[in-house]
């Protein structure tokens, strides 16, 4: 994909500085007490998956802790789990699907919906997973580029819908680019497709969101009638990408194709009662929320004083516009211990940077300015 310099906004507004969050606090709540202030880097620094740095609330850290204590039984809490998911999307709990991580569920949807003939459209630059497992299946993917503001082309992807269509993609925010694509957009979009093809919208990032009118997630608006699967993931704002819960929340007769693909015991007992925990504690979301956002902001400014573009994200990454080839400047990250990327297909002048604590931010600054910038922008 080609986004132009044009398209990309530079971050504007103060206070990113000021709201500095407390770096390691999640290390440290795990080690036990912090020895000192000055805290060292850990290396690799890893700024390439979109991890959430702040980590899991102190409440699934310790029902991770008691549910050490249950791990020679096979997972009891599971049906728990998706009680407490059902009350709080307001849906029955035979619309929840969990599985290992919504990867899970992307292989779920694909399983059930990509069978030879039929093919997933998507759009391009976006989360590639489902695309590999079309792919694996040697099933035909259809890319469609996003619009230059970084929403999905909807109308383009529409004219795309035909009897073959086994399944749409929308992943909103998107990864890469942690672009936007409207609500009221998406509505249309939706009535439009033929009611029997199912919509996989990926929510993963939805929490960082700043509320504006023009966003809403399909699970606090849902639609009616139509083969939605959302898909949800404990893993981000959450901090809980390593125990690998996720879930999709749908009408009951898809979900009842996706059981099927289903694995039994694939969510752990330590994953699920943290995830549980992690749902009750909705302040640790807004903390999380508001401490990414200035991060967001402190990158947009640092970006701004070297005159380098990024993107109009809304999530925990951000892409930043690059002046040599990506795979050089990937590598010269990693040879100075600081993963970035990856190189997404069809976005090669741009390179996602997943954000840091304050201090890796700072490391990966120093890194940037090792190469030689074209302009001397800064
Ligand atoms: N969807 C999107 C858009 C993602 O970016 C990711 C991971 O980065 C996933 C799904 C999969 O996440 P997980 O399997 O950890 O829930």
């Amino acid at each position: 994909m080609h986004i132009s310099r044009r398209n990309l906004i530079y971050g504007i507004g103060a206070g990113a500085l000021t709201a500095a969050p407390p770096a390691r606090a999640f290390l440290t709540r795990l080690s036990g007490p912090e020895q000192t202030t000055e805290k060292k880097l850990s290396f690799p620094i890893r700024l390439d998956k979109n991890e959430n740095v702040y980590g899991p609330p102190e409440s699934a850290i310790a029902a991770m802790r008691e549910g050490l204590t249950h791990v020679n039984r096979y997972p009891e809490t599971t049906k728990l789990l998706e009680q407490k998911l059902a009350k709080l999307h307001n849906v029955k709990a035979e619309q929840i699907v969990l599985g290992c991580g919504s990867s899970d569920v992307l292989r779920m949807a694909g399983d059930a919906f990509l069978t030879p003939g039929k093919k997933l459209i998507m759009a391009t630059p976006s989360y590639p997973l489902l695309a590999y497992y079309a792919q694996n299946k040697k099933v035909e993917v259809v890319n469609v580029p996003l619009t230059p503001e970084g929403a999905h082309d909807l109308k383009a992807m529409l004219a795309k819908v035909d009897s073959s269509t086994g399944l749409i993609y929308i992943c909103n925010p998107n990864n890469p680019t942690g672009t936007l694509t409207g609500r009221k957009e998406l509505d249309e979009f939706v009535s439009k497709v033929p009611p029997d093809i199912p919509v996989l919208v990926d929510e993963a990032y939805h929490h960082y969101v700043i509320p504006s009118p023009s966003y809403a997630a399909f699970l606090e608006h849902p639609v009616e009638g139509r083969r939605i699967i959302v898909a949800r993931t404990f893993s981000k704002i959450y901090g809980l990408a390593g125990v690998r819960i996720g879930y999709a929340v749908t009408p009951p007769e898809v979900a009842r194709q996706l059981y099927p693909f289903w694995l039994q015991f694939a969510e752990n007992e330590i994953g699920v009662r943290a995830a549980m925990a992690a749902l009750d504690d909705s302040e640790h979301v807004r903390r999380t929320a508001q401490r990414t956002a200035d991060d967001r902001q402190e990158f947009r400014n640092q970006a701004k004083a070297r005159m380098t573009p990024t993107s109009d994200s809304q999530t925990n990454f951000i892409l930043l516009q690059l002046d040599h080839p990506i795979d050089e400047v990937i590598a010269h990250f990693r040879k100075n211990k600081v993963l970035v990327g990856p190189h997404f297909p069809g976005l090669d002048n741009f390179l996602r940077v997943s954000l840091g604590l304050p201090e890796e931010m700072k490391e990966f600054w120093r890194v940037w300015d090792l190469l030689p910038h074209d302009n001397m922008r800064h």
